[in-house]
């Protein structure tokens, strides 16, 4: 069907339209009569089916043609997946087994077949019923050290690098979404917004009048749209993480974009930190709350840690890029100097990292797209006690980004809000 016009699939019409494809009937058998189609999107924008029959299962991901979360209205284009495509084969070249095998794309029909985790579920259901994770924050911390510096300048040259910024480039609409709703909308009453009210009409207001944070919150969208440093993810939250007790895997590149090496990992501990602030609505008993809460802040402290140990790992390893060249700094004996550069540069990235991070608190609270973690609780007033906190201590980053010193004092920061 590669060639056929653009056509969303439905449970009823995948067996037909996509039977006759031999990846497919490796996986599930040539008799579809025997397969069996689910559809289980449960983000904002795509189509995902589960594919199954007696011999295997696959994952069906095909973009539509509008934004899925509000219809039609809101076109977006098809070519995400294309991106999302690209990302994906990348992200498992530069850090193998983080992410799902991908077995076909068909750019007409927008569409990714992929390996089917399971019996994987959404980290983001996880962080609601108090399970932990022992390899999480290494796994996590790693995929960002090595997605980042090997999608750079420290590690590509420069013919393979514009190359692939002008493929990502193309990405454009994505990343306007990304640039409006995360650093505009949220800071101004805004169409697509919504908030818990009027509980928390009075701290919108107050952020909303802040003048030093909307210059602040301006200032890191400079630093996004400005400086594109490595293929990022671009949406990895904690609804892009799948988790077994023993495995943790990244889904769902399609914001695949160049730009600051600080923002994967800001907005994942924002994600980690909504969860913390979210714990209250979830559990009820405080001894259990709080013990829960310390294991999350413990899982941020440990991701920027595996992150800064392993990048700084590549730096002295794998610096084959155009940046800092070893002709500069070690064959010259000047181990110093490197080591300055690597300083200097890790500070950069947790100054920026900080910034995205506090940016994206406020836009799940405040703006179109929320998470499942405060919008589950149904008491709005305990709802608004957790968002509140949440929204206060991301201002408190954006706006001292350049004078918080490490990840403990952050631990420290949410410990003194309850
Ligand atoms: P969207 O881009 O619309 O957010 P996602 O890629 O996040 O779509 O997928 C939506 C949901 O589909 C995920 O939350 C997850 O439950 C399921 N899913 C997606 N990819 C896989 C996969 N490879 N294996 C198992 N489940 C998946
Ligand atoms: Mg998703
Ligand atoms: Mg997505």
């Amino acid at each position: 069907m590669s060639n056929s016009v653009y056509e969303a699939l439905t449970p009823q019409t995948l067996g037909e339209r996509l039977g006759k494809l031999d990846v497919l009937t490796e996986y599930l058998g040539t008799d579809i009569s025997t397969w069996s189609v689910k559809e289980v999107g449960d983000g904002n924008l795509n189509l995902v089916f589960i594919v199954e029959s007696a011999s295997g299962s696959v994952i069906v991901k095909q973009a539509l043609p509008y934004v899925r979360l509000v219809g039609d209205s809101w076109p977006l284009p098809l070519s995400r997946a294309f991106f999302e495509y690209h990302a994906l084969k990348r992200q498992a070249l530069r850090d193998p087994g983080s992410v799902p095998e991908i077995y076909h794309f068909d750019e007409e029909q927008a569409l990714i077949i992929m390996e089917f985790l399971t019996p994987h579920i959404i980290l983001r259901h996880d962080l609601m019923s108090a399970t932990r994770h022992e390899t999480l924050a290494e796994v996590l911390g790693n995929f960002v050290a090595r997605t980042l510096f090997r999608g750079s300048d420290l590690s590509m040259n420069a013919a393979e690098r514009k190359q692939d910024v002008a493929l990502f480039a193309g990405n454009d609409k994505l990343c306007d979404i990304t640039e409006n709703l995360i650093f505009n909308d949220p800071y101004f009453d805004a169409e697509m917004n919504r908030h818990t009210t009027p509980h928390l009409d009075g701290v919108v207001s107050e952020l909303r009048a802040d003048m030093d944070l909307k210059v602040e919150v301006q200032h890191l969208k400079s630093i996004f749209c400005a400086n594109a440093e490595t293929m990022l993810h671009g949406d990895l939250h904690t609804g892009s993480v799948m988790v077994t007790p023993s495995d943790v895997k990244v889904i769902d590149p399609e914001f695949a974009l160049y730009g600051p090496m600080g923002f994967d990992v800001g907005m994942l501990l924002a994600n980690f930190y909504m969860a913390y602030f979210a714990q209250p609505g979830h559990i009820a008993d405080a001894e259990g709350c709080t013990d829960y809460q310390a294991w999350i802040l413990q899982v941020c402290e440990d991701i920027w840690q595996h992150f800064v140990s392993e990048f700084s790992h590549l730096w002295r390893t794998e610096r084959t890029g155009i940046l800092y060249p070893a002709s500069l700094y070690e064959d010259q004996g000047h181990h110093l100097a490197s080591e300055q550069a690597l300083t200097q540069m890790l500070s950069k990235i947790w100054q920026d990292m900080l910034g995205f991070c506090g940016v994206e608190m406020h836009r799940r609270i405040l703006g179109l797209a929320h998470i499942a973690e405060l919008d589950t609780i149904e008491d709005e007033t305990l709802r608004a006690q957790c968002e509140t906190k949440a929204l206060l201590f991301g201002r408190h980053l954006i706006k001292n980004r350049h004078a918080l010193g490490a990840p403990a004092d952050l631990s420290r920061l949410a410990l003194v809000m309850e």
